[in-house]
């Protein structure tokens, strides 16, 4: 018989926390901050976190673009796999999120290697292109963009770099086809699609909390 995809049960979770500390303080700060302000509780989750981390140092990242900041947990996480000299950009639609995730990224002592962009990911994307080909791009915001961000992403990584796109299994909504297809359902499909097809990747998806697509630009 095959066996599954996906089988986290409680105690495998509590397992993982035991044994490899997923979560810092440093961390627990940002999600505790977070729930203070009112901002929802939706953070990659403690061992996607360091997925994250680890996956960033494998590619030997140097120039980071995370799509979807909140409150700087992934950012932090991205962000620790950096040199000294490296950056992560990371960009918010929310004036109230990147402010909190710049406290984030002060306490976590990388301001330095940090730069929050303000507004609409699509226009501001371009203004990073001169720092790129970039080593990781992480998508993590608004689900119908998933497609615009794909083509960018792909376009600006190097040859071996990775692409990462969280919540592809639309909370559990990806496979379930007899829902009604909404239009954030029908952009993580195609970016699903697009990421296994396109001869510029090859592509998994990693069963996470919530799906993680990974993609290497060939
Ligand atoms: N990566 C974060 C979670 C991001 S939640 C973490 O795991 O810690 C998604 C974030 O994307 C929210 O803060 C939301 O304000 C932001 N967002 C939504 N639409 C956006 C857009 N068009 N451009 C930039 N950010 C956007
Ligand atoms: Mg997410």
């Amino acid at each position: 018989m095959a066996k599954g995809f996906s089988g986290a049960t409680d105690e495998l979770l509590e397992y993982a926390d035991r044994v490899f500390h997923p979560e810092d303080e440093i961390l627990r700060g940002i999600r505790t901050r977070a729930a203070k302000a009112g901002l929802p509780d939706i953070h990659v989750g403690r061992m996607d976190g360091l997925h994250l981390e680890i996956l960033a140092r494998a590619c030997g990242s140097r120039r980071i673009v995370e799509i979807g900041t909140l409150a700087g947990y992934s950012g932090v996480c991205l962000a620790r796999a950096l040199p000294e000299d490296g950056k992560l950009f990371t960009f918010e639609f929310s004036p109230k999120h990147a402010e909190l995730a710049k406290t984030s990224f002060e306490l976590a002592g990388l301001a330095s290697r940090v730069e929050i962009l303000l507004g609409r990911a699509v226009e501001n994307l371009p203004s990073v292109e001169k720092h790129g080909p970039f080593d990781l791009v992480f998508i993590d915001a608004d689900k119908p963009s998933y497609p615009t961000y794909f083509e960018w992403a792909v376009r600006n990584l190097r040859k071996g770099g990775i692409m990462l796109a969280d919540n592809t299994f639309a909370g559990g909504e990806i496979a379930n086809m007899s829902l009604p297809e909404t239009e954030r359902l029908r952009a993580l499909r195609n970016f699903n699609k697009s990421a296994a097809t396109d001869p510029r990747l090859r592509s998994t998806l990693l069963p996470t909390s919530d799906g993680l697509t990974f993609s290497i630009k060939l």
